[in-house]
């Protein structure tokens, strides 16, 4: 990896961050008067803490990884585009990531004025890693990379990332927001032998609550601080920081409901291969599954006359006649399935 100084941007690492009232005064008082809040409607006149350190430690613990390895965002999104601001100069810089993948690299490239260059997955949507690598140059600062994919739904052999990690100088952020569907191990496990590695995970999927819109990204800890300086000051209200702590009380509940999900999986697979219409069912680690069908716009405007929305991705990179859809209740995939069977051929 190269130097930190040399990757993030230079206006980046020479700015001071703002520092707010609860910044400065750390410990406990009796009268808080030193951030203009109205004394009234308690407990929510308060500013939330900036750095979210309860919620921090809580994390940390379930994922086995330092308090200071973590930072939290206004979903996935919030990191995806820090990452990109903070370490890449509009107009000069460039990421990677491949294709077909998550449609928000683009948007945060674009938003940045970021070229962001992407490497085509093999026809088993397997990850080439001298096929990218060959793409990076000195102005490269970020490779994405999605594991479980979506849209396709499989893991990037962890070989593969290895030799990312092992040969691209800059930030390789493996996207896991589907890794707790996965049987893989997730990189998390994998921070202090890469200190280039940067892994987003999230609460909107597996854990069952993408309304808080609570997005974690974990790095060794001189990255997550380039994070932290740029971020709003108050990026996580307080209303999402005690939800999330009561999600993350269910662990049990939450491991019943992803079994489940992975059981219901199964099932949508193997009946769907059983439709005449249906030429292929991808293999899966994650809570949905890309369909190959006959006719992609045709059964999906079919499904949405009889009520049920899948995504259509027909025009993505190498998913022509491709659904996407996602796994759901018992009830839901049945009326899935139903429709699906007496769709007219
Ligand atoms: C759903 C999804 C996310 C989650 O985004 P949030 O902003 O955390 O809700 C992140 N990455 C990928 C690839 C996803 O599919």
């Amino acid at each position: 990896m190269r130097e930190l100084k040399d990757l993030v941007r230079p206006s980046v690492w020479k700015m001071k961050p703002y520092s707010s009232a609860r910044d400065e005064f750390k410990g406990t008082a009796s009268v808080y008067i030193d951030a203009n809040e109205n004394p009234y409607n308690q407990p929510y006149n308060r500013y939330p803490d900036p750095m979210q350190w309860v919620l921090k430690d809580r994390i940390a613990a379930i994922k086995e990884v330092d308090r200071t390895a973590i930072f939290l965002g206004n979903g996935s999104d919030e990191p995806i585009d820090l990452l990109i601001r903070a370490f890449c100069t509009p107009g000069v810089d460039n990421i990677l990531s491949i294709d077909p993948s998550y449609g928000m690299y683009q948007v945060a490239a674009d938003t940045n004025d970021i070229e962001m260059r992407r490497i085509r997955l093999n026809d088993n949507f397997s990850l080439n890693p001298e096929a990218l690598l060959q793409e990076a140059d000195r102005q490269t600062k970020i490779v994405f990379l999605c594991s479980p994919n979506n849209p396709s739904g499989n893991n990037l052999a962890r070989e593969s990332i290895y030799t990312v990690l092992n040969r691209f100088e800059g930030l390789v952020v493996v996207d896991e927001a589907y890794i707790d569907f996965s049987s893989e191990r997730s990189f998390t496990h994998e921070l202090k032998r890469f200190p280039n590695l940067v892994v987003l995970q999230t609460l909107s999927k597996a854990w069952g609550a993408a309304a808080i819109r609570l997005g974690m990204a974990f790095a060794a800890p001189d990255i997550i601080a380039v994070l932290s300086k740029v971020k709003y000051p108050y990026n996580i209200n307080q209303l999402t920081q005690e939800y999330a702590l009561e999600v993350l009380s269910r662990e049990e509940t939450v491991k019943e409901q992803r079994l489940e999900i992975l059981r219901q999986r199964t099932k949508v697979e193997r009946t769907l291969l059983e439709m005449p219409f249906v030429k292929k069912v991808y293999p899966s680690d994650a809570n949905f599954i890309l369909v190959c069908v006959e006719d992609a716009n045709k059964t999906y405007d079919y499904l949405v006359g009889q009520g049920v929305i899948v995504r259509n991705r027909t025009n993505q990179t190498m998913c022509e006649g491709c659904l996407r859809i996602t796994i759901g209740t018992p009830e839901e995939n049945t009326i899935l399935l139903n429709a699906l069977k007496s769709m007219p051929l």
